[in-house]
């Protein structure tokens, strides 16, 4: 699992438990708002209906007081009528108005003037007050409007007193009378309005409250507050008049006629008049109080549920992270348990009462336990004995199967490899836990056994023949030395080199070298016991490490047996083919010797084998090794020879047997050293080979010979020995070329002798030059045949002029009749080609009878002169006979 970011169904868990909340929450702070709502609501209603009751006890009051009003005019309008009725019978005039009542209106103070009408006919029965009153349209109004509404108390339209600067109105009524005392008489009073409007004003009825003075027609009387323009007019569309059709009292809400305030108004008819009392207040001041409430209220409300919500997130984040956490684990423990399930590794856990808590699939099929015993949580006892019964550790040893048997869980972390029954080797890795119990894993690691014992089988083993390498060989002769320090017995090292292998891989091709070189390594191992080691060390190169006691004769035969057995013809691929192998054996018998000594030491004895005619074996003595440090110097000292000019040549006459006489002579070189004398070519012409100074010294050998022979009477050839090293260079056939014209000799007089190897080496290049060389004149002869391979393919891949055969033919020839078969062989070959044979190394007559008789033509050897100097050369050749003839 990657950090720590919940799954899908993790995250689908807790939205669900998120939106639970929220759920909760929702519904909680909808049913607050339901409440805010309700409450809100029924306490508008409350506040209205209680804005109502009292708009109605003001009007109740208003209707009081105005009825105490109007009942106090009326009464003084009967009095005023009363007044008038004795009048009339008496003299008008405003001076007889009755006294008392005059004293009553004057104390009154409202009252300015009162008149008494005829109802009928409108004649004035008297007036009482300021004349200008008396006279006015008061009273008229009065008497029109009596005409049409009959007999209860009329109040007229207000008009201004701009002297009193008050409104007044006229209150009328019609006072009948009997018949027999005439009309009826309507009594008028001006009543100042300003005290009703004081009282009106004296009462509270809120901000935008009023209350007002309506006559039932839609005239308004008077109004508090106070305003001016109202006052006098008629307003019949009022909402109070559709009110009124339908009940005398009443309450309603409506939007003011006069200002458009919505007020609550209670409004009441004065029984018997048409006067209505008004008390109005405004819906928003009668609100206040509940607006204010509801405000704090729903201010309250709006914490809670910004509360609820804050509760609620913080639920929500805490239940997420709970429901996450929660899916996490099970995540966690579902990829735990698959984990363990598909793992490769087996695994298999214990508590501290070594109960086996878990064991997964992997292990129950590493350790083949069955699941019948997993099933029965087995104490790892039970295990053991389970495994002990099925012999599972039989490819462990004792100590091992001692150990498991006494627990096999340790308190300590260990890893160990066990190798199963069927060859499964097991990784065992055990850590302990703190408070006791351990996990245990079991590795399947056979595959990387294998892999790695290859490896290192790679690493120590020849690829070709699967034998033991140098690296691996080694090791095996220090343990070897080592242990016969200890043992007290001896140690042979064979060193072996097959001899013409090289031959085999150039002629018949590195396929063909390769099987041979298995047969071979067969042939060595079918020879030794199971302790001996044969390693191949590289090429052609085999070593032999034999133990044991019996030495050297030990050593000496296994040699021998070697030799004999490689030296058996093979057969491959068709092929018959010979090689012998030469052996060099060192043998240490005491503490001496470390393994570098003994492997150069069995070099210097195979050196010496091949030296003494390959197929054979030597034993190491120390000798070889002083040869070795001579050979060492020697090519020191070689590299200076050249430079100083130490070196001289000698010359060998051959004679022709026809003619019996010298026909030529081979140059043959000699190192005039300054401390050891004249030292033999065969000593130092393979290390100046090898070294390759050949080519310089080969150059100052051919012009020192060409110079020489010019001296010589014509006919007399010279010979001179061409190392196939000189060959691989370009420039011998210039090199050639030039020396005889430096020289002056004509290119007949000159034979070069060249050896198989030249042919077997870089073929094409040597044939080349052969060919330059032969074309020009010069003659080329075969050196040394019946030695190497002999091949007589080789003399037919090129025109030799002369073939010299080998000084070990003519040494064997006398006593020798497969060697005679052959020489005659060649000097027939020789005969049918054109090609004249030289014997070399004549040393004897029977041996120059015997190749006479063979039919060679030429021979060379002590019999006729060594090699001497130029100055006895010159003296042999001319003048004296071959002693032959
Ligand atoms: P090689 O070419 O076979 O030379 C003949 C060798 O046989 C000479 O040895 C010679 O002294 C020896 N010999 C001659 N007659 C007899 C005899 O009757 N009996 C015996 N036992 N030996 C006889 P040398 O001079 O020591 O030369 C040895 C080899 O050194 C030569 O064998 C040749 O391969 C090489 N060599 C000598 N001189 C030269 C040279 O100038 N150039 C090169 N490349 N090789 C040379
Ligand atoms: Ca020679
Ligand atoms: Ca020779």
């Amino acid at each position: 699992m990657r950090g720590d970011a919940p799954s899908l169904p993790a995250r689908a868990a807790s939205w669900r438990a998120v939106a639970l909340v929220w759920v909760g929450i929702g519904l909680t702070a909808a049913g607050l708002a339901g409440f805010g709502a309700y409450t809100t609501l029924t306490g508008r209603e409350r506040a209205l209906a209680t804005a109502g009751a009292t708009a109605q006890n003001l009007a109740r009051v208003l209707e009081n007081h105005t009825q105490r009003s109007v009942d106090a005019v009326e009464l003084l309008l009967r009095l005023v009528a009363a007044s008038g009725e004795h009048r009339e019978a008496a003299l008008p005039g405003p001076d007889r108005f009755d006294p008392v009542l005059a004293e009553v209106l004057r104390e009154r103070g409202y009252v300015a003037a009162t008149s008494v009408l005829c109802a009928e006919t409108g004649r004035r029965v008297f007036g009482h007050g300021p004349p200008r009153q008396i006279a006015g349209d008061l009273d008229l109004d009065a008497f029109r409007a009596h005409r049409k509404a009959g007999a209860s108390v009329r109040v007229g339209k207000p008009f201004f007193d701009a002297d009193t600067g008050h409104w007044s109105a006229a209150v009328s009524r019609v006072y009948p009378r009997s018949a027999s005392k005439g009309a009826p008489l309507l009594a008028v009073a001006h009543v100042d309005l300003s005290q009703l409007q004081r009282f009106y004003a004296s009462i509270d009825v809120g901000r935008g409250g009023s209350i007002v003075l309506w006559r039932a027609d839609g005239l308004l009387l008077t109004r508090a507050p106070y305003n001016g323009a109202h006052i006098g007019r008629v307003y019949p569309g009022a909402a109070l008049f559709k009110e009124l059709a339908r009940a005398p009292n009443g309450l309603y809400r409506a939007a003011s006629a006069t200002d458009g305030t919505r007020r609550i108004v209670a409004y009441r008819q004065l029984p018997g008049t048409d006067l209505v009392t008004v008390a109005a207040l405004s819906e928003e001041d009668s609100l206040t109080a509940w607006a204010a409430e509801m405000r704090s209220t729903l201010a309250i409300l709006a914490l809670v549920l910004l509360a609820l919500v804050a509760f609620g997130a913080l639920v929500a984040r805490e239940m997420r992270r709970r429901a996450e956490a929660e899916a996490r684990a099970t995540q966690k423990s579902a990829l735990l348990e698959a984990t363990l399930e598909t793992m490769d590794q087996g695994l298999l856990m214990v508590d501290q009462e070594t109960t086996v808590q878990v064991c997964n699939r992997r292990a129950q099929e590493l350790l083949e336990l069955p699941a019948e015993l997993l099933a029965r949580r087995p104490s790892f006892d039970e295990v053991i004995r389970y495994q002990f019964a099925r012999d599972e550790f039989a490819k462990q040893d004792t100590s091992f199967r001692d150990w498991v048997e006494s627990g096999g869980f340790e308190q300590t972390h260990h890893v160990y490899e066990r190798e199963r029954p069927n060859g499964t080797v097991l990784e065992v890795r055990t850590v302990p836990f703190a408070g006791g119990g351990a996990v245990r894993t079991y590795t399947d690691i056979t595959a990387r056994k294998r892999a790695e014992k290859r490896i290192s089988h790679i690493a120590r083993h020849d690829a070709l023949t699967d034998l033991p390498n140098r690296v691996f060989f080694r090791e095996r002769l220090e343990q070897a030395l080592a242990g016969m320090r200890r043992r007290g017995d001896g140690v042979a090292l064979l060193c072996l080199d097959l001899d013409h292998f090289k031959g085999v891989n150039d002629t018949l091709g590195h396929p063909i070298g390769d099987a041979l070189l298995k047969a071979v390594a067969q042939r060595i191992r079918a020879e030794l016991r199971e302790e001996d080691t044969v390693a191949r060390l590289g090429g052609d190169e085999f070593a032999i490490l034999q133990n044991g006691t019996g030495q050297p004769a030990a050593g000496a035969a296994l040699a021998h047996r070697l030799v004999a057995s490689l030296g058996q013809p093979y057969l491959l691929e068709g092929h018959p083919i010979n090689v012998g192998a030469s052996i060099g054996i060192a043998v240490v018998t005491e503490a001496a010797g470390d393994a570098d000594t003994l492997l150069r030491n069995a070099d210097l004895a195979l050196y010496r084998a091949k030296e003494d005619g390959r197929g054979t074996y030597r034993f190491f003595e120390p000798a070889m090794d002083a040869a070795v440090q001579a050979r060492r110097s020697l090519e020191l000292d070689l590299r200076e020879a050249l430079v100083r000019g130490e070196f001289v040549l000698h010359y060998q006459p051959f004679v022709d047997l026809l003619r019996g006489e010298v026909v030529g002579f081979e140059a043959l070189v000699r190192w005039n050293h300054p401390t050891r004398g004249l030292i033999s070519p065969a000593e130092f012409v393979p290390v100046a080979e090898e070294t390759r100074l050949i080519v310089p010294l080969g150059d100052w050998i051919l012009r020192q010979a060409c110079q020489d022979a010019v001296g010589w009477p014509d006919g007399i050839r010279v010979a001179v020995n061409i190392s196939a090293a000189q060959f691989r260079g370009e420039g011998l056939g210039a090199g050639v070329l030039s020396a005889l014209a430096q020289a002056g000799l004509a290119p007949e007089r000159l034979e070069l002798e060249i050896t198989e190897t030249v042919l077997m080496q870089n073929t094409e290049a040597s044939l080349k030059a052969l060919h330059r060389l032969r074309g020009a004149g010069v003659r080329i002869a075969m050196d040394d045949f019946g030695t190497g391979y002999s091949s007589l393919s080789y003399l037919r891949s090129f025109p030799f002029d002369k073939i010299k055969i080998d000084r070990s033919f003519v040494r064997e020839l006398t006593h020798n009749a497969e060697c005679r078969a052959i020489v005659r062989a060649i000097t027939s070959l020789g005969q049918s080609l054109s090609i004249s044979t030289i014997a070399e190394g004549v040393e004897t007559r029977e041996q120059l009878d015997a190749v006479r008789a063979e039919g060679c033509t030429e021979v060379q050897g002590y019999l006729f002169s060594p090699p001497v100097p130029i100055e006895e050369a010159r003296r042999l050749a001319p003048r004296r006979r071959a002693r032959a003839a």
